[in-house]
């Protein structure tokens, strides 16, 4: 489905509940204000009402969509199951293998994948690779993980850094602290993802934090992407006012984080 998340083509949510909406299970301070919960609340936008804690409904796999990849001819980047995390705990590793068999049989998509579960997908694609005989990710498939904080980026990032990829990302948002000094997780990943926090009551954001991923990507020559500065930005001890709700247009940044690349990875 076609989104407007400037780092994506399509949202592909092959996981959804059986009788409508979505599911998935909160687990840190970057899940708090969850877009795809506050969506699911929304009978009208087709939610079921049920909040992202306690037990899943009754979920059901969209084989259909799968096995459709693989006739798309158009290239484009799929964010794949935006509104959950397909490494959830709940979420049966076939379920997860088929997904990536339908990616490797369609090369000219690129499908994105981003969990706060690293470790849960550290454990499956090692054991979908052993069972195609394959030691790396084909290159269409990326691999990402979400950091909020400093904490995240410790417990989450030397986890990614193990998946035989072609291209590990980071998706740094919502960002909720500064990350400081982040060279030496640099080292085994190809693109960053950053930005603020949008909604309602979002937490602030302080372009600073942006401004030290990008500087610090732009050292090591890693390419970074601001997504946007969010709802309740600062900037030099100050709010920072943008037009767009979530500060989302690029012109309104400060210049130097005005920067949105892709991964430059020779396969
Ligand atoms: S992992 Fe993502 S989709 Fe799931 S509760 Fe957290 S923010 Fe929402």
């Amino acid at each position: 489905m076609p989104t407007n998340i400037q780092w994506t083509d399509l949202t592909d949510n092959i996981i959804r509940a059986k009788d409508g909406g979505w599911w998935c299970q909160k687990i840190s301070p970057g899940c708090a204000k969850c877009y795809s919960e506050k969506l699911n609340q929304n009978t009208f936008f087709g939610g079921n009402k049920l909040p992202y804690s306690g037990q899943p409904p009754e979920l059901i796999l969209d084989t259909e969509a799968i096995r459709k990849w693989k006739f798309q001819k158009k290239p484009k980047k799929h964010f794949v199951a935006s509104m959950t995390d397909v490494f959830g705990e709940w979420v049966p590793r076939s379920w997860q293998h088929e997904m990536l068999d339908g990616m490797v049989v369609a090369p000219l998509q690129t499908f994105q994948i981003l969990t706060k579960r690293p470790s849960i997908m550290l454990s499956s694609i090692e054991a979908w690779l052993e069972a195609n005989g394959l030691d790396k990710l084909p290159n269409n498939i990326w691999v990402g993980t979400s950091i909020e904080n400093r904490q995240t980026l410790e417990q989450r990032s030397s986890i990614l850094a193990q998946i035989p990829a072609y291209v590990r990302f980071w998706s740094a948002e919502p960002l909720l602290k500064d990350l400081g000094d982040i060279s030496q997780f640099l080292q085994n990943i190809y693109w960053i993802i950053c930005g603020g926090e949008s909604g309602t009551n979002s937490r602030p954001c302080h372009l600073e934090w942006l401004l030290s991923i990008v500087q610090q990507c732009q050292s090591f020559q890693k390419s970074v992407f601001v997504k946007q500065v969010g709802a309740n930005p600062y900037f030099q001890q100050q709010q920072f006012k943008t037009r767009d709700k979530k500060g989302g247009d690029i012109s309104e940044f400060p210049l130097q984080i005005q920067v949105q690349e892709f991964p430059n990875v020779i396969y």
